[in-house]
């Protein structure tokens, strides 16, 4: 893969606005850049949650294991029910779960069950308690209480013998742990975690418990971008703060790609600054592309960087703490997902009303920080948290979504449908 640092043709210098990637060719490009990693490692259901299972996983039992009650009631045959009168059937015993009435039942006849009791032999359909009346050991059956098969489940209805339960590149939720269990495993086979290094760049950034000189600030983007990588399951390794000096920034390139399978860096690649950045990871690598047409999150360096034991994927998002959030929403998050090994899963993204006009300007993604909310009438609404600086952390806290503008979009006028992704589910 080659750097786009040669002017384009025409003659126009990269940085020119036609020079920036569109949002999708550069997911494209990245998606293509990285492959789920290897390593496997074996852990206890409780540990696995939210973990991606490294193989099909088949069911070598079904489930449930035998034909069994889904309500209380009266187990019977159906065939013994008179569809025009009451039909009396007389009760010959009790089936409980986990202690089956297992004799022979006498015809006509039924047994008292309990939900989950298996079936006693030869009886097909479970009438529920509440339809019937009972009285010494007689049970009347109104006609059409019940069809044959009703309130029986089926023997592997849940999960038969054989069946793929869980497909590899599954990240694994509640239901799935509850699912394994239900097989009787006590561990699963899951892929190790995606290695995370990240590192800020900037002279003026201080670290939480140094003082604040002058003209510096405090280091939120560390904070940030640990908490979204452990939201996404990665294993993050914080490198710190790295003043803007080319040998800092080589040595913690270098330090970074040893110890992780991507490496994320903040700062350092706005015009002017991204040379150094740019210069430094083509020597340790390759720079793929480093400008894509978004809002907040324009510059941004994608490339790989190279040692003895292997590459490690970089991203050098912008410093802005906005933008970091919304490069790594929009390109980072799919990258490391499918490094994991996740199957894909889009994100859902909502329609709503947007109560506002907006500005936009065709030829660039943009998302806005986005209050998602009802209106009287029940729809979804949507307005922007206001000021909208990409410098300013406090418009992605307050939000509670992001308004999706597409690159062709133009001007959004009040009371229009845009794209809407909630956070929940995103973070
Ligand atoms: P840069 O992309 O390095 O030009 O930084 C753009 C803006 O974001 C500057 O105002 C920086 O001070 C600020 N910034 C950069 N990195 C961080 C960080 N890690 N935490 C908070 N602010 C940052
Ligand atoms: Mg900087």
């Amino acid at each position: 893969m080659t750097e786009r640092s040669a002017p384009l043709p025409g003659g126009r210098a990269l940085g020119a606005d036609d020079a920036a990637l569109p949002l999708a060719q550069a997911q494209a490009l990245v998606e293509r850049l990285v492959a789920p990693v290897v390593g496997t490692e074996t852990l206890a259901l409780r540990s696995a949650l939210a973990r991606v299972l490294a193989h099909d996983l088949v069911s070598t039992v079904d489930v449930p294991a035998h034909d069994n009650a889904a309500m209380d009631g009266y187990a019977l045959r159906a065939a013994e029910l008179d569809p025009r009168t009451p039909t009396v059937l007389p009760c010959v015993g009790t089936a409980l779960a986990g202690r089956a009435y297992d004799a022979a039942v006498p015809s006509p006849g039924c047994v008292r069950i309990m939900t989950g009791a298996m079936m006693p032999p030869g009886l097909d359909t479970v009438v529920p308690q509440e339809l019937v009346s009972v009285q010494a050991q007689l049970v009347s059956v109104p006609p059409g209480a019940v069809q044959p098969g009703d309130h029986r489940r089926r023997s592997g209805e849940d999960l038969a013998r054989g069946e793929v339960a869980l497909a590899a590149g599954r990240v694994l939720r509640p239901a799935d742990l509850g699912l394994l269990a239900s097989l009787g495993r006590a561990e699963v086979v899951v892929r190790r975690r995606v290695r995370v290094a990240f590192f800020s760049t900037g002279s003026e950034l201080r670290s939480i418990g140094q003082p604040l000189d002058a003209g510096c600030v405090y280091d939120s983007n560390r904070y940030t971008l640990w908490a979204m990588l452990q939201r996404l399951g990665m294993e993050p390794i914080d490198l710190g703060v790295v003043a803007d000096d080319p040998a800092a920034l080589r040595a913690a390139f270098v330090d970074a790609a040893r110890q992780a399978d991507a490496v994320i860096t903040s700062g350092g690649v706005g015009a002017g600054e991204a040379d150094h950045l740019k210069t430094v990871v083509a020597q340790l690598g390759e720079v793929l592309f480093w400008q894509v047409a978004l809002r907040p999150g324009r510059p941004l360096v994608v490339g790989r960087l190279r040692d003895e034991a292997g590459s490690a994927v970089l991203f050098g998002l912008p410093g802005n703490p906005v933008a970091v959030m919304v490069s790594f929403y929009a390109l980072v998050r799919p990258a490391l997902l499918r490094m994991s090994g996740a199957l894909e899963q889009p994100l859902p993204m909502m329609r709503a009303v947007c109560g506002q006009a907006l500005r936009k300007r065709p030829g660039r993604t943009e998302f806005q920080r986005g209050l998602l909310s009802r209106d009287a009438l029940g729809r979804w609404q949507v307005l922007t948290t206001g000021t909208q600086g990409s410098g300013i952390l406090r418009s992605m806290s307050q939000a509670n979504a992001l308004i999706v503008l597409g690159h062709d979009q133009g001007d959004v006028a009040a009371g229009q449908t845009v794209d809407v992704l909630p956070f929940d589910g995103l973070i």
